[in-house]
């Protein structure tokens, strides 16, 4: 079959099924190994053999709505490559921002020297891997309650060469245990309410114990909020992602239960309340 005629057959079979059409050229894109430009170059030739089979079982797949990156078993995140699973999250683009605005606020607030960091809930280690590998000043330390998640991290770690210490377990306790003090605590928590209508591509294929933080969704805040004075220096921020429809109950619950804090709540590129930063023992910290 030629090029154009397959992925203009998939893409009419994806609009039926529900999925993205975008995703038939972002799977053959990656499969072929090639620049969108170069299969364009070629979109009316025959597809070879090989490549032709391995699409049609990737896309069969895909239509069943299971996740592109689950059907790779990789999935790209901040320039770098992350082996992703059933067991873990598959890295979201929001948090790719979440990276962003950390890295601005290592930067600003902690200009020179190391700085401890930690990712709870690192799941495929997308967080903690691009940070330590983005700055160099920085030792990371990473958690995780699923030890399936934190092998896999390890992983991803290693492959692209992060020097990470992780440790399991329920949110800051292994990191009480150990004493650890952080400058900066990062963490995107499970914050789907229980409750919450998803998305199959998301329920049945990604693991929940990623997903869902109680009935409200912010079950794994208001523990690390209680908690967090144990595991941070006396200067220190804490980056958080959160639901974009969380604004109201999450600004009450750090009034609550951090008054002492600064703490602000930013939007990501679509203009969603999608980021918590907490920030302590910095002046002037919300402009
Ligand atoms: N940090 C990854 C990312 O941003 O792509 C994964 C985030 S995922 C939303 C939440 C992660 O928290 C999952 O890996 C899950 O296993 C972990 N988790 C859930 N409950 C936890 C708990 N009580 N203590 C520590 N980690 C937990
Ligand atoms: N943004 C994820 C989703 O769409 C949820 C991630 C989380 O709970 N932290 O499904």
């Amino acid at each position: 079959m030629i090029f154009r005629k397959a992925v203009k057959e998939y893409e009419r079979k994806c609009a039926a099924a529900g999925v993205p059409e975008e995703t038939v050229m972002a799977y053959l894109v990656e499969i072929a190994n090639q620049e969108r430009c170069n299969l364009y170059m070629h979109y009316d030739e025959e597809m070879p053999a090989e490549l032709e089979a391995r699409f049609h079982a990737g896309m069969k797949r895909i239509l069943n709505q299971e996740p592109m990156a689950h059907v790779l078993g990789y999935s790209w995140f901040y320039g770098y490559k992350f082996a992703v699973d059933g067991d873990v999250l598959i890295p979201r683009p929001e948090t790719e921002e979440l990276c962003a605005r950390i890295l601005a606020g290592i930067d600003r607030f902690f200009p020179e020297g190391k700085v401890h960091c930690v990712d709870i809930g690192t799941g495929s280690g997308a967080i903690a891997v691009t940070i330590a590998c983005e700055e160099p000043r920085v030792v990371m330390d990473a958690t995780d309650i699923s030890e399936e998640a934190l092998e896999k991290a390890k992983c991803n770690a290693e492959t692209n060469g992060a020097k990470i210490s992780f440790f399991a377990g329920d949110m800051v306790k292994p990191l009480i245990e150990a004493g650890r003090k952080y400058d900066v605590l990062i963490c995107n928590p499970p914050y789907i309410p229980a409750d919450e209508e998803m998305e199959r591509s998301v329920v049945d294929f990604e693991p929940h114990v990623a997903l869902f933080g109680g009935s409200d969704g912010l079950r794994f805040y208001r523990e690390i909020f209680r908690d967090c004075r144990s595991v941070l220096k006396e200067k220190a921020f804490m980056a958080f992602e959160m639901g974009w429809n969380q604004r109201e109950a999450m600004s009450a619950l750090v009034q609550e239960l951090l008054p002492e804090a600064q703490f602000e709540i930013r939007k990501d590129m679509n203009g969603k309340d999608r980021m918590l930063f907490v920030y302590f023992g910095i002046e002037d910290a919300v402009q």
